[in-house]
């Protein structure tokens, strides 16, 4: 489909719940999105299967996932070339087809995320900062990001989550039109259930964008739940549960078509996004979209729960927090090593690593590991964060 075709196209599909899964079969040869839902309460609807700009690095991408009919974009100031990028594309897209996600955050190596007692115009400074960067006006929404991350404390964290001067400076951007909607992001690992129901009763929050897959999560449904009844919208990340299957032909296929299929499988949810590298990425994933979830994608997932299980850090479980007498952070390195050697993100994750203050140094000299103990999924976590300060320390 030709991108004059397409924005014609997407005025139609964008107002309309769901793409007939007929006529955009007929309409391209390549995969295409097949579903748009809303996001809560905002009239946005976005494509069920979005685009995680954590890895962008070419505006050809871009341009490719609007083609495809992708509307909706995630990105970060701290996501290296991201906003950059996306702002080299923008000169040749239509502003209000596309629904672009930013954080509060500073330009600088992951994770620059604003801290609590950060002033109003700082806040005000990261959004104007972002959309110079984008060469766009206005962001549809900008997220307080990665809530329960660097902070075990959970009475804290809600302050910086509903922090004053943020929402002033929100209410500043928005009434000059710079930000539409408010939001905020968790993967953990601390208190993302309590913390992001927070928000969703707060009254404040447009949005929500936690970690969600088959593997972990049991209490996030009820948030969602509650997020659908007060029109407040769910967007999922982190939904492949560490990704192991992709670099395999046909599994990799199936695997992330059935986790993408279980996710939207909740009508709390408004969509997914996921990393997206390749123009080979936007064809597989969308592969799924518009498609229902079945007993052939449950066995799918039960197989990869029976491989990798015993190597998948649940992001977002945080059970073992606090026990490790070095302070170790653990689920946060596990993260890292996630990014590093599941999703090719290697030196997002050395750079981010490099920054931790609590890394796995200790680890391999430990006699006690009270962490490994401590895991209710039998996790070698001792074994994993050696393994993960081998691999991305810049000196061992
Ligand atoms: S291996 Fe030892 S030092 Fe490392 S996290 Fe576990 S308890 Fe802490
Ligand atoms: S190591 Fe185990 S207990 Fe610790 S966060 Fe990961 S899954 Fe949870």
């Amino acid at each position: 489909m030709k991108r004059r075709d397409f924005l014609k196209a997407a005025a139609i599909t964008t107002a309309s719940m769901a793409v007939s899964p007929e006529k955009a079969d007929t309409a391209s040869a390549s995969p295409s999105v097949k579903s748009y839902r809303d996001i809560g309460r905002t009239g946005l609807k976005m494509s069920d299967i979005s685009f995680g700009a954590g890895k962008l690095s070419a505006a050809s991408m871009v341009l490719r996932a609007v083609d495809s009919g992708i509307n909706y974009f995630d990105t970060a100031p701290d996501y290296g070339q991201s906003e950059k990028t996306l702002g080299e594309a923008m000169g040749r897209l239509k502003r209000e087809k596309i629904i672009i996600t930013s954080k509060f955050c500073n330009s600088m190596p992951y994770p620059g995320h604003l801290p609590l007692g950060t002033k109003k115009k700082d806040y005000v400074a990261s959004v104007e900062a972002s959309l110079s960067r984008m060469k766009t006006d206005y962001l549809d929404f900008v997220l307080v990001h990665a809530i329960g991350e660097m902070n075990k404390d959970l009475e804290s964290e809600k302050k910086r989550l509903l922090d004053g001067e943020m929402l002033e400076a929100v209410a500043e951007l928005k009434k000059a039109g710079k930000v539409r909607f408010l939001g905020t992001s968790s993967h953990g690992p601390n208190n993302m259930e309590d913390l992001l129901m927070t928000a969703v009763t707060s009254g404040r929050f447009d949005m929500i964008q936690p970690s969600f897959n088959f593997l972990k999560f049991p209490k996030l449904p009820e948030v969602m739940k509650e997020a659908h009844k007060r029109g407040v919208g769910v967007i999922a990340m982190k939904t492949l549960a560490g990704a192991k299957d992709m670099n395999k032909e046909h599994e990799g296929e199936e695997f992330s078509h059935a986790a993408f299929k279980w996710v939207l499988q909740y009508p709390e949810i408004s969509g997914l996004i996921v990393t997206m590298k390749t123009a080979a990425d936007i064809e597989l994933y969308l592969k799924a979209s518009g498609t229902k979830f079945s007993a052939a994608d449950q066995r799918v997932l039960d197989r990869y729960a029976r491989r990798y299980s015993s190597d998948y850090c649940r992001t977002g479980c945080g059970e073992c927090q606090g026990y490790c007498p070095a302070g170790v952070e653990i689920a946060t390195v596990l993260r890292y090593r996630m990014y590093f050697k599941d999703y090719g993100m290697e030196k997002r994750a050395m750079e981010s690593y490099a920054a931790l203050h609590n890394n796995a140094a200790p680890c391999s000299g430990c006699d006690q590991p009270v962490c490994t103990a401590k895991c209710p999924y039998g996790l070698p976590v001792k074994v994993m964060l050696s393994d993960a300060h081998e691999s991305m320390s810049f000196i061992v």
